[in-house]
């Protein structure tokens, strides 16, 4: 005879490693990352909302992704649970339906309109930071409070006010990709690695956003 705690036990002695190593990543997987659908992504097309704006939430409570889409300027979360009406998968930050709230959109692109590209610097990091925000001081505040990439001395090196700044942050990114730069901190009991940062030098990618700015004829 076995009781609950020795069949528990059996189960979990009969799996080799492999298989629970197996098992462990499938979930991982299933749990960190959701791709953008061929009608979401002619949504936000259609919508005129950048693919920047958009912030794959798979996995996370609302309060959660709320607070992280704060930090990062987000305002398109995916990978969430699906709207009652619909059915539909694109959340705002506070976690309302965008698809069934029109007004909703129209305030996701005037926040995507205009405001800064900004470039930060760490020398503990070794890295720039490339980003978009309405309100870099606080941003500066912000990083060095969260320890953001195992760095508190991120510094303010440059910024332009721009319209669609949210795009131009996206463009920059991708000029810099190949100097992308993976580092990581504690959030929320869980480790981030930061998608913005770069091993290049600040006047490089002042340089490109220079340079975008002036073929947008900014
Ligand atoms: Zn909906």
């Amino acid at each position: 005879m076995m009781n609950i705690s020795g069949l528990l036990k059996s189960l979990i002695k009969g799996k080799s490693k492999n298989e629970k190593e197996n098992q462990f990543d499938d979930t991982w997987h299933a749990a960190s990352s959701t791709k953008l659908t061929g009608a979401q992504l002619r949504f936000l097309s259609d919508h005129n909302l950048p693919l920047s704006c958009t912030f794959d939430a798979t996995g996370l409570r609302t309060a959660e992704y709320k607070s992280r889409m704060k930090e990062l300027d987000k305002t398109v979360a995916y990978g969430v649970t699906p709207c009652k009406k619909y059915n539909h998968r694109l959340r705002t930050s506070a976690g309302h339906c965008i698809q069934c709230n029109p007004a909703s959109i129209a305030f996701i692109t005037r926040y995507y309109k205009e405001g800064y590209v900004y470039i930060m610097s760490s020398r503990d990091a070794k890295a720039i930071k490339v980003g978009f925000s309405l309100d870099t001081k606080n941003r500066v505040q912000q990083l060095n409070t969260k320890g953001y990439g195992g760095a508190s001395d991120w510094k303010l090196i440059y910024e332009a006010k721009a319209p669609e700044a949210g795009r131009i942050e996206h463009e920059v990114h991708s000029r810099l990709s190949k100097y992308k730069k993976d580092l990581q901190h504690i959030e929320w009991n869980k480790l981030v690695t930061c998608q913005e940062t770069f091993s290049c030098s600040s006047e490089f990618a002042v340089a490109q956003i220079k340079d975008i700015l002036k073929s947008r004829g900014g």
